[in-house]
This record gives structure tokens, sequence and C-alpha cells, in this order.
């Protein structure tokens, strides 16, 4: 017998009209498809209403309606989630993109972020005072998601990730309570807003430390062809041993794409940023690396913050269809070295990739139970990221970003990055948690969880339920 699907209560969810200031965007309005598009393209959910909220004060009456009508709520930020996280089939979506303004403070160092904000709009705010928040790569991704789950980027050796730099964040609750979290306000629940995710309530705000940086930066890449990546990456990993925090650096295999005239074969890129003044130091760590393995080619120059930040964007554009998944080493051993070579090997095609990131510095040297985010003794992070644009080849894409998974598995510590995580590979969202998190953290994220969202109303993410043990 077909399942009955309550259909939504549509006009309970035109009267959201009356209640917010923003615009709510229904199946029969102008603007929906365009309004409920996310970035990976696999994911074409139809809400039921999205919301988009143009003050603080529209948050409440979204969640009461979620709570009210028991329709699952999808929270988005920068809509960049790959596993679709910012919507969903049949319920609300409440947008925060037009929450957006960042307010920097150069005497204090510290910037104020609209959970809405993408990566660009801090960039741009931060680059006229020469400083820097330590964020993502690439400049369409949304601050509050990338830094709900960690946030990896050119910063993270020198001054840590997202997360390790927030210094309060302002959230409205499931109770529709709007609270300021920090070390000393709501401290559980500020320590699991750094790694995990959105499973507390809806973040309005992000106050983030900055650095002085730039305006300009010593930044590059050194490319490698496919018979010479063994010898690179074991040089390249010997390098990484006791390298100044200053340097951050990133190892990606992909084909380039067609207008960086590469060729078509898979090649290595070792890209790399200096967060130092002193450029001489900075050409004198590299000249190590390029004695040790000399790129055939290579791009080095001082370049702006902001185009550095943006350097990557053409490549991942919105709409591609993506599954990723990573894991976290201690070591890159010979054995790992010829597993990756090997599978990045496998890449014929443009679009697609994989990324060895360096971790340790700064980002090491946070003790483990600072914030939510696992496993700081990581030394070296996988990410595999598999993007294409053609239906046709979801399997195959698929089938590859696993195959590569899987040959690493045996070399990984525990831990996993939630924001690097896609959809739907037969985890339920107790086995996906503690393959992020362990035990110990997932035990202590279930308590916060409990105290601020013990009916899950925060359901659509990489899930903490409130009911479980992770030893259970
Ligand atoms: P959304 O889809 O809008 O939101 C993701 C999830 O975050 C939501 O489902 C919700 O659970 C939660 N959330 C969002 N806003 C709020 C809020 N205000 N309050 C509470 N919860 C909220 N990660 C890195 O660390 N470094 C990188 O350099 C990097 N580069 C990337 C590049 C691309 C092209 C892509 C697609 C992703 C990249 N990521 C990177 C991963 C990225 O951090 C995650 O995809 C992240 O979820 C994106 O956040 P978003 O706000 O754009 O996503």
């Amino acid at each position: 017998m077909a399942a009955i699907v309550n259909p939504p209560p549509i006009e309970a969810l035109r009267g959201l009209r009356t209640k917010v200031a923003g615009p709510v965007f229904m199946a029969e309005d102008a603007g929906y498809d365009e309004a409920r598009r996310v970035w990976n393209g696999m994911i074409d959910r139809r809400p039921a209403a999205i919301v988009r909220a143009v003050t603080v004060a529209d948050i409440g009456p979204v969640i009461e309606a979620a709570r009210r009508l028991r329709l699952p709520l999808a929270i988005r930020g920068g809509g960049h989630n790959v596993a679709g996280n910012g919507t969903v089939d049949g319920g609300i979506v409440l947008d925060l993109s037009a929450l957006s303004r960042v307010e920097v403070d150069p005497k204090a160092r510290t910037v104020r972020v609209e959970a809405g904000a993408t990566l660009a709009y801090i960039d741009r705010a931060t680059e006229p005072h020469a400083l820097a928040v330590p964020i993502g790569v690439v400049s369409g991704t949304g601050i509050a998601g990338l830094t709900l789950g960690g946030g990896f980027g050119w910063l993270t050796r020198a001054y840590g990730l997202s997360v390790d730099n927030l210094i309060q964040a302002e959230v409205v609750t499931a109770n529709g309570e709007l609270v300021r979290t920090s070390a000393t306000e709501h401290p559980e629940l500020f320590w699991g807003i750094r790694g995990g995710g959105g499973n507390f309530g809806v973040v309005t705000s992000f106050t983030f430390r900055a650095y002085p940086l730039g305006p300009r930066i010593l930044a590059g890449t050194f490319i490698y062809p496919k018979p010479r990546w063994t010898a690179a990456l074991r040089a390249y990993r010997d390098w990484t041993a006791g390298l100044p925090d200053a340097l951050t650096s990133i190892v990606t295999f992909m084909v380039p794409p067609p207008d960086w005239e590469l060729g078509n074969e898979a090649l290595m890129f070792i890209g790399f940023a200096w967060a130092s003044p002193d450029v001489a130091e900075g050409q004198a760590v590299l000249e190590r690396l390029r004695q040790a393995a000399r790129p055939d080619v290579e791009v080095l120059d001082p370049v702006r913050w902001p185009d550095w930040q943006a350097a990557f964007d053409a490549i991942l554009p919105k709409g591609v269809r993506a599954y990723w998944k990573n894991a976290s080493f201690d070591r890159l051993d010979d054995s790992m070295i010829d597993a990756i070579a090997d599978q990045a090997g496998r890449l014929t095609w443009f679009g697609t990739a994989a990324d060895v990131h360096h971790m340790e510095g700064a980002f090491g040297r946070v003790p483990e139970d600072a914030t939510a985010f696992p496993n700081r003794t990581a030394r070296y992070w996988l990410n595999i990221y598999g993007y294409w644009g053609d239906p046709a080849d979801d399997a195959d894409r698929i089938a590859w970003v696993r195959g590569f998974a899987g040959a690493m598995a045996p070399h990984a510590m525990a831990g996993q990055y939630i924001n690097f995580m896609g959809a739907g590979d037969g985890r339920d969202d107790r086995q996906k948690a503690l393959a992020a998190y362990g035990r110990e953290k997932l035990d202590r994220l279930v308590r916060v969880k409990q105290r601020y969202d013990p009916e899950n109303l925060f359901r659509i993410n990489h899930n903490i339920p409130p009911g479980v043990k992770a030893g259970g």
C-alpha cells in the first residue's frame, strides 16, 4: 500500500508572510525555483516554504511555525553544504543569506559577521585594514556552515581553524530565545558550536579574531606530472616536518581546467600561502621544497589576499553534482603515498579532485577538549571531492570517491570533518557522528543537544540525535 504523505499546510505557511519582514517563496511564486537551488546540483528538493530572513526578528516566527506545524526545518547560510543540508523536501528552509553584514573593529582586531555572509564578504571587509580572519578557500562558501563544522583554509597552520578564532556567537535556540555564547556565557553551547554543526540553534552572528595580513601575501603553486608524484609526495612529507606555522600548504590532484592550458592529464599541485611579512624567509622555506622536488611548472607571486582566496572559485561553480569523503592521518608513510598516487592517478576527467591538507601548527596546539572539532593530533587531512556535470556519470564518480576513501581507510585515524562529508553513504546519524567525533566527544555533544534542542528541531544537518549514547 502506498504511504500516506500529509500535504504541507499551505494556508498556514502563507500566513508566515504576515509574521516576517523577508520574502516567503512557495511553489506558486516566481523565484521559488531559484530560491530552492543549492550548490550541489544533485540535491533537488522542493521545500514547502523558503523564508529569507531580513532581520533577526524573522527567525522566531519560522521556528515557531516549524514546531507548531511539525515540519522539518533546514537552516541555510551559503548553501554550499555538500550533503545538501541547506534544504529539505516538504519542510521549511530558513535562508539567512540576506543577513550578511560584516563589521571590522581594526583596533580590537575583531570582526563581527552576520550568519548569511559568504567568505568573500569577510575578505573584502578586512582587506582595507590589512587584516584577515582564518576562513575557507572558496569565496562563495557560507561562513555559518563553514564555521560550525570547523573551517579549514590557507591560515590553518598560522592561526588555527575558523572555530579556533571564534570569540562569541549569537544564537536563537529551539525555544526561540536569543542567547550570546562565548567562553564565559553558555560555555557548553560555545564548545558545541565549534565543530558540532548546526545542531544547537540558529546562529545569527559570529565574532572572530583577525590577524595582520597583506594586503599582498606570498602564495602560489608547484606543479608535478604523474610520473613524479610519488617522489614529490615523499619530498613534500619530509619538507612538512618542522615547517614554520606561517606556511600552510594543500596538495591537490586533479585534471586542470582547460583554460589553465596545462594539458588534460591529472597533475599534482602543491598550493601554499605564507602568512608572514618576512617574504625572504618564506622564499627560503619554499626553496627547500624546490631543491627536494623541483616542480615542472611553478607560480609564485605576491598576490592580494582576496584574489588568492578566490583563485579556485571557477573550478567549483554552483550547480555541479558532488559527493565527498574525508579522513585524517597521523603520517604519510610510503605505502600511503603509493596508495594516494595510485587512486589519484585514476582521475581522467576534469572536475573531481583530492586534497591533502597539512595540519599541525596552530591547529595542532589547540587542546583536544577545547572544541567539538575532532582529532587535533591529525598531521594530514585528506578530502576527496567528487564533482561533475552529467547525471550519467553519477555512479562512476561516486565509485571513484568511495574507492579512494576505501583504499585509505586502513591508514586513517578516528575523526572525520563533517563539512567534507557527502550524503547517502548508507550510515545512520549515529554511525556518522561516531565516525566524525569518537565516543567521548559524541557523548558530550549529545549532552549539549539535550540541553539546547531536546526535541531535535535542528535535525537537517549532520545530526547529533539527542537520544543517542555513543557507546549504546
Ligand atoms: P549551507 O548549506 O547553507 O549550510 C550548511 C549547514 O550548516 C546547514 O545544513 C545547517 O546545518 C548549518 N547552518 C548554516 N547556517 C546556519 C546558521 N546560521 N545557524 C545554524 N546552523 C546553520 N570547508 C572548509 O572548511 N574549507 C574550505 O575551504 C571549504 N571549501 C569549500 C568549497 C566548496 C565549493 C564547497 C561546496 C564547500 C567547501 N567547504 C569548505 C565545505 C563547507 O565548509 C561546507 O560545505 C559548509 O557546510 C558550507 O556552509 P554553508 O553555510 O555555505 O552551507
